[in-house]
């Protein structure tokens, strides 16, 4: 019988031989070179939105919070109380916008808001006073990104009007880049343009602790774009978001499966949904136990790569819900060989960049897309740590006022 394959660490266990890996050691070096390029003074938002962008986000946030991340992003209110029950205290910045009605959890959890609404910012102001707290708010402004911020030219009125709420804490301004890996001019004039509006706020007395602009791209394309923090996410995850750029990372996640079954065919079989690849000798075709069901994408169908026996292959026929055939060869292989989708094996390897490009999409939407299906498995020295019943992950941002508890 097939043994379960289970990780020490997470003390998981399964039956279905599909799995993520997420490498931790990799993870850290990478928040490394983030800390590398913008020095010690800048502080690093890592967003940690859509589960970790598919690496899970209480690990990682609790890995990060060891190696000293400042500040976590996230999308949503739901995020953010995952980490609290994760017993991590670091501060969190919803990065999305919320409704007025649901802003009783976000004092709660104390959490940041993203504020871009008179509306929001009322509802924060009167529930904070309430509850006797302050609410910590991030002003977004939309200085070209065209979709959520306060506009441009009516951001200092609407920051002047909310600065009299006597509960809310304006501890961060913020905008966000639409073109930073295509269009140089644009994103320094949306730059340019940021830089006018904190010092024409620090003229008139309203100064942010925190000033932030940069994505991943932001932050290796413009030096002048870190302010006094970055919110790097694809970087830390070793995803490029651009080629040939200057700047050293290493893959987090590898996505693996085994053989589970063997067909040997004759030449001219069709094989799969349609018949869209047929044997074109006396082959062996093995059988994955992965599919679009796990977010491997569909339209990887004849295309896809994938490493057996140290070897590239290509994914023959459909890729179904739960199943994706490769055609071998005569290949010797073995049921229960290990297979790699994403990751290295031997000399080969396969990036998430690669499958984003042959199916037509970002490597964003390929590591987020790896379903709840498959279980991840923690690698590397802080695989240990993060896993504690009791720890808390409390490094805690230098910018904040200890007024916020
Ligand atoms: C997701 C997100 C980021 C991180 O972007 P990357 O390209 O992954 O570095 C930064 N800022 C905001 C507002 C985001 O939504």
């Amino acid at each position: 019988m097939t043994r379960p394959l289970a990780s020490k660490t997470m003390r998981l266990k399964f039956y279905r031989p599909t799995w993520a890996e997420i490498d931790l050691d990799a993870l850290e070096y990478n928040f490394g070179q983030v800390r590398k390029l913008v020095g010690q003074k800048v502080k690093i938002m890592v967003t940690v939105k859509a589960d970790a962008y598919g690496h899970g986000i209480v690990p990682v946030s609790r890995a990060l919070a060891i190696k000293g991340v400042d500040y976590l992003g996230v999308a949503s209110i739901d995020e953010g109380i995952t980490l609290r029950k994760a017993r991590i205290n670091l501060p969190i910045l919803i990065l999305g916008t919320v409704l007025p009605n649901d802003v009783e959890p976000i004092l709660k959890y104390n959490l940041t808001q993203t504020v871009c609404t008179e509306e929001l910012a009322y509802a924060l102001d009167k529930e904070a006073g309430r509850r006797k707290q302050n609410a910590a708010i991030h002003i977004k402004v939309d200085t070209g990104m065209g979709r959520l911020g306060v506009s441009y030219d009516k951001a200092k009125n609407f920051i002047q009007k909310i600065k009299s709420l006597r509960h809310l804490d304006l501890e961060g301004i913020f905008t966000h880049f639409p073109l930073a890996d295509t269009d140089i001019n644009f994103t320094h004039n949306q730059i340019k343009a940021f830089n006018k509006l904190i010092l024409d706020l620090e003229r008139e007395g309203i100064k942010f602790r925190l000033q932030h602009a940069a994505n991943s791209m932001g932050l290796i394309g413009f030096p002048q774009s870190h302010f006094n923090m970055v919110r790097p996410g694809l970087v830390v995850y070793g995803i490029y978001p651009k080629k040939n750029l200057d700047i050293k990372l290493k893959p987090v996640l590898s996505l693996k499966t085994k053989v589970v079954f063997l067909n040997r065919f004759p030449q001219g079989k069709g094989i799969s949904y349609g018949h869209i690849y047929t044997t074109k000798k006396d082959t062996t075709v093995v059988n994955l136990p992965i599919g679009y069901g796990d977010g491997y994408p569909r339209n990887l169908s004849n295309i896809g790569p994938v490493l057996i026996r140290g070897k590239r292959f290509v994914v023959s026929g459909r890729i179904c819900m739960d199943q994706t055939l490769v055609d071998v060869g005569n290949l010797k292989v073995r049921l229960a060989d290990e297979v790699v989708l994403i990751g290295r094996q031997g000399r080969e390897k396969i990036l998430a960049e690669e499958l984003a490009r042959l199916s037509g999409t970002i490597p964003y939407e390929i590591v987020c897309g790896i379903g709840s299906r498959v279980p991840r498995i923690y690698l590397g020295k802080l695989s240990n740590k993060i896993e504690g019943e009791t720890e808390v992950y409390n490094i805690g941002c230098p910018g904040r006022k200890s007024r916020h508890k």
